[in-house]
């Protein structure tokens, strides 16, 4: 080995012994985010990073010393290239530390101006709250929601974009009231929010008018329903749904419908169940596609977000739903889902709802939820709307005194575990705002986010990757299934019913 050689070898050991424990911590780092796929380390930098280490590999040993393939390869043999080792072996150090620097958690302070200005720029979209099952009895979105978490003086300046939820509850299935509450809950929004108060929210249904909104500093309102039962069986419901401005539908609520299997009543055996979605089922995400309306798989079973993500021709979306492996609840993702939908473009939305956030709370609700459900379904059970909800709440406040609490950093969590598993281009918000009896009073309304920008960044994330935690992966999702839609534009309706 010629002496310069020695030298470089001499240096490189030095190298590595000094900072053993950084190179250790490095390729531990670096091997982890390959094995879960990791998006944060960009795929191009670790192509980038693998032909240099290749490369510096090849440089750094003379072929006459080394042995086996490396000795035959006709690639080495005199190449001039090969005097560039040295470059190629410090471009190797270079690639490899830059980007696992980038992922350590900072050491720097985070200024609350750094925070203000992500947090501005940003544009927050969440993707379900449930305040529309206030105002379609009455309340007016302007006033101080003292129990709840939305309300518009702490919309303001800091929401983009709400998916205001065409929630329609499982009753509505008897007597074939579905539709007729639908259509109540998409006037509510259209009606008593967006009309009510035209400085604040403007009404949208594409992701270009809900970057418009934001330039022009008012909220983007856009409806999605909750419940494939509003649909009553017919794909023409639908496609008037979508006419009324609806951009995604929850295949199933906590009950199982005609044509798709829900979550909420998997193990009840009294159900009839499909497993899965049935044919029609399939049609109706098929005709979704072709709408431009978003599939999404919030409450519904395993297999029919297997079914609805083989199905669908476009990204879809879970629009309320965190991490299975962080809070073993089945309203939640397991890892092998969130990778699914990744895969396919999609975003999964991470849930504030405490038991969605937290093992610790939802181990310790369950026998607290057993002793207060009868009174429960007592209070459901009353005739007026306002005494009804005042007596749920009294009960959820009675049940969530008595509970650990989940907190910022199991938000935090559920977003690091879903971008670990599914890469940073897939996770999102859905708070599920005043539709959960408990959120961590840390976020406890969209004012609050300036404290999640901040923990974000000081966990490593940088602005960009915020910015697509908060809005940018749905903006791009939407911009998909909108672009599908009008490629499948020429195609006919689908005109398939329940019996076929
Ligand atoms: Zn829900």
């Amino acid at each position: 080995m010629k002496s310069w050689r020695l030298l470089f070898l001499q240096g490189f050991l030095r190298y590595t012994v000094a900072h053993c424990r950084f190179v250790r911590q490095s390729l531990s780092n670096i091997v982890n985010r390959c094995q879960q796929n990791d998006t944060r380390w960009p795929n191009k930098n670790t192509h980038i990073f693998g032909f240099i280490l290749f490369c510096s590999f090849l440089f750094f040993w003379e072929p006459n010393d080394s042995p086996g393939i490396i000795q035959e390869s006709p690639i080495l043999k005199g190449h001039p290239l090969r005097r560039f080792h040295s470059l190629a072996a410090t471009a190797f150090f270079v690639s490899a530390v830059l980007p696992v620097a980038a992922q350590t958690p900072r050491t720097k302070p985070v200024t609350d101006s750094e925070v203000a200005s992500i947090t501005r720029d940003a544009i927050l979209i969440d993707t379900h709250d449930d305040i529309t099952s206030k105002t379609v009895d009455g309340y007016d979105i302007a006033t101080p929601n003292k129990r709840g978490q939305t309300d518009l003086a702490r919309m303001k300046g800091f929401l983009g974009a709400e998916f205001f939820a065409v929630y329609v509850g499982a009753e509505y299935v008897n007597g074939n009231h579905s539709a007729n509450r639908t259509l109540q809950m998409i006037d509510t929004t259209r009606t008593d929010i967006i009309a009510a108060h035209p400085n604040d929210f403007v009404f949208a249904t594409t992701a270009d008018e809900i970057v418009a909104a934001h330039n022009q500093h008012k909220i983007a309102a856009l409806m999605g329903i909750e419940g494939g039962h509003a649909i009553e069986d017919s794909l023409r419901l639908l496609r008037d749904y979508y006419a009324l401005g609806v951009r995604y539908m929850t295949l199933t609520h906590f009950n199982t419908n005609n044509w798709a299997d829900s979550q909420g009543d998997f193990e009840d055996t009294k159900v009839k169940h499909h497993n899965g979605l049935t044919p029609f089922g399939k049609d109706v995400v098929r005709e979704m596609n072709r709408l431009g309306m978003m599939v999404d798989i919030s409450h519904t079973a395993d297999k029919t977000f297997y079914d609805a993500l083989e199905v669908s021709t476009a990204p879809i979306i879970a629009s309320h739903s965190s991490c299975r492996a962080v809070s073993s609840h089945t309203r939640n993702m397991t890892d092998d889902m969130i990778r699914a939908l990744a895969a396919k473009g999609g975003t999964m939305q991470i849930n504030f709802d405490c038991a969605y956030l937290s093992q610790r709370y939802s181990d310790a609700a369950k026998p607290i939820m057993a002793e207060l459900r009868p009174r429960f379904m007592e209070a459901m059970k009353m005739e007026d709307p306002v005494a009804r909800d005042a007596a749920i709440e009294k009960l959820q406040e009675e049940s969530t005194a008595k509970l650990p609490p989940a907190t910022l950093a199991d938000v935090v969590a559920q977003i690091d575990h879903a971008v670990k598993i599914g890469g940073i281009d897939h996770v999102g918000i859905g708070t599920d705002f005043d539709g959960v009896g408990c959120v961590p009073a840390e976020l406890s309304s969209y004012d609050k986010f300036p404290v999640l920008t901040r923990a974000l960044l000081e966990k490593g994330y940088s602005a960009s990757d915020i910015k697509k935690i908060y809005g940018g992966n749905l903006l791009r999702v939407m911009r998909a299934v909108e672009q599908h839609a009008r490629e499948l534009k020429s195609t006919p309706p689908i005109e398939s019913n329940i019996g076929k």
